[in-house]
C-alpha cells in the first residue's frame, strides 16, 4: 500500500478471481467458462465494429437493447447493459444500499457480494444456508434489508424455485431484491417474467456464460424502469461508455444465434448429468446443481488434495478455504472430452491411495 492510498480503502480485502495460469496448459474447470466457441456471428460482429474504434461506443447501447427487447420482450427503459454482471451488481449496491441501509446475502455464495459491501461501506449480514447448503427463504423474508441472492447459487449450484423468490419480494415491498441469475439458463427458473408484477426486483444477468462471451464483458439488469433509471444515475456518474463497441457488436451477434446458445445450454446439462452419475458411483457427494458447475465433496480423501492432484495431472478446478465448504471443489462443466479427462484422473487419483 502506498502513503497515498485512501484510508478509507486501506482494509479492503479484494475479490480473488480464479486462476488463469500461463505454465502449462490445463483441462481448465475452475472459472465456470463455456468449453464453447464464442458464436461466429458475435465473432463477425465485433471484427466489423473494430473498424470503427476512433468512436466512444453509444452511451445508451440503442442497437444492443433493441436487440435485446426483440428477443427477451422487454421495452428499453426496462434494460440495462453492463462491463460484465459484476458491474450492474455493483452499481446495486451503490444505488440500492448505504451506511444505514445494509445488505443481506448467503454466508456460503459469490464472493463479490461482501466485497462490494465493503468497497460501498455498506453494513451486511450473511444469512446462513442450511446444513444441506440450501437457502432459507424464510430467513429473508421481511428482513427490512437490499437482498441480493445468486440463483442458482454459487458455487453450490442449488436454486430456488421462483415461487420462493415470489415470497422474498412479497415480503420486503421496501427493499431491493435482486436476483444474480449468472448460471440461470442451465436449467433453473429464471424471474424475468416477475419484473413486471414487482418493482422491487432486479434481475442480473450475464453474457459470459450461456453465451461464451466472458472476455468480452457483457452483462444486464432488468427490472422496474424506475430502478434502472437509479442505476443509470450511477453509471452516468461513474463510466457512461462502461460496454465498448466491439462487445456491443457482439452482444447483437450472440443474440441473433439463439439456437446456438440454446444448444450450448442443452450440451452443459447432458454432460452435467453424465459427470454426477459417474461422481456418485466414486464415492463423491454432489450437491444437486442447476449450473455449469458441479459442487464435490469426497467421503474419504480432503478436497485441498483433491484440488492439488488434478492440478499436478493438468486439470484445474476451484478450491475454497472458507472452513464451510473447504471439504469440496467446485468443477466447471465442460466438453464430454474433458469431463472424460477429469473423471479418468479422479479414478486415477483415487486408486492410487491417497
Ligand atoms: N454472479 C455470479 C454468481 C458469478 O459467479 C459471476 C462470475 N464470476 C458473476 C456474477 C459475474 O460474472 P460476469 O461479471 O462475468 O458477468
Amino acid at each position: 500500500m502506498s502513503r497515498f492510498f485512501s484510508e478509507k480503502y486501506s482494509s479492503l480485502t479484494p475479490y480473488t478471481p480464479g486462476e488463469q495460469p500461463q505454465d502449462m496448459k490445463y483441462v481448465k474447470l475452475n472459472t465456470n467458462e463455456s468449453p464453447f466457441p464464442t458464436s461466429q456471428k458475435a465473432v463477425d460482429a465485433a471484427a466489423e465494429a473494430a473498424k470503427r474504434l476512433q468512436l466512444y461506443s453509444d452511451p445508451e447501447a440503442r442497437a444492443l437493447t433493441a436487440k435485446f427487447c426483440e428477443v427477451f420482450g422487454f421495452e428499453r427503459d426496462e434494460v440495462i447493459f453492463t462491463n460484465g454482471s459484476d458491474e450492474v451488481l455493483n452499481f446495486a449496491f451503490m444505488a440500492f444500499c448505504d451506511e444505514t441501509h445494509g445488505a443481506v446475502f448467503p454466508n456460503i455464495s459469490y464472493g463479490f457480494y461482501p466485497v462490494f459491501a465493503e468497497l460501498n461501506r455498506v453494513p451486511y449480514t450473511e444469512l446462513p444456508l442450511r446444513h444441506d447448503f440450501t437457502i432459507d427463504v424464510d430467513a429473508y423474508c421481511g428482513v427490512g434489508k437490499t437482498i441480493f441472492i445468486a440463483n442458482p447459487n454459487a458455487p453450490t449450484g442449488i436454486a430456488l424455485k421462483r415461487a420462493e423468490i415470489e415470497k422474498i419480494l412479497r415480503s420486503n415491498p421496501n427493499n431491493v431484491v435482486v436476483i444474480d441469475e449468472a448460471y440461470v439458463d442451465f436449467g433453473a427458473e429464471s424471474c424475468l417474467p416477475l419484473v413486471r408484477t414487482y418493482d422491487n426486483l432486479l434481475v442480473a444477468q450475464t453474457f459470459s456464460k450461456s453465451r461464451s462471451m466472458a472476455g468480452a464483458r457483457l452483462g444486464f439488469g432488468v427490472g422496474n424502469p424506475a430502478l434502472i433509471r437509479d442505476l443509470n444515475t450511477i453509471k452516468y456518474s461513474t463510466n457512461p461508455y462502461n460496454v465498448n463497441a466491439m462487445t456491443m457488436a457482439a452482444g447483437i451477434g450472440v443474440l441473433s444465434d439463439e439456437a446456438y446458445t440454446q444448444r450450448n445450454c442443452q450440451a452443459i446439462q447432458e454432460n452435467r448429468a453424465f459427470t454426477v452419475d459417474a461422481l456418485r458411483s466414486m464415492g463423491f457427494a454432489v450437491t444437486d446443481s442447476v449450473a455449469n458447475f458441479i459442487f464435490i465433496r469426497h467421503i474419504m480423501v480432503d478436497g485441498e488434495t483433491i484440488y492439488r492432484k488434478l492440478k499436478e495431472r493438468g486439470v484445474l478446478v476451484r478450491h475454497f478455504t472458507k472452513p464451510a465448504i473447504c471439504d469440496y471443489n467446485r468443477v466447471t462443466i465442460g466438453t464430454r472430452e474433458q469431463m472424460q479427462i477429469l473423471l479418468d484422473t479422479l479414478r486415477d487419483i483415487l486408486k492410487e491411495g491417497v
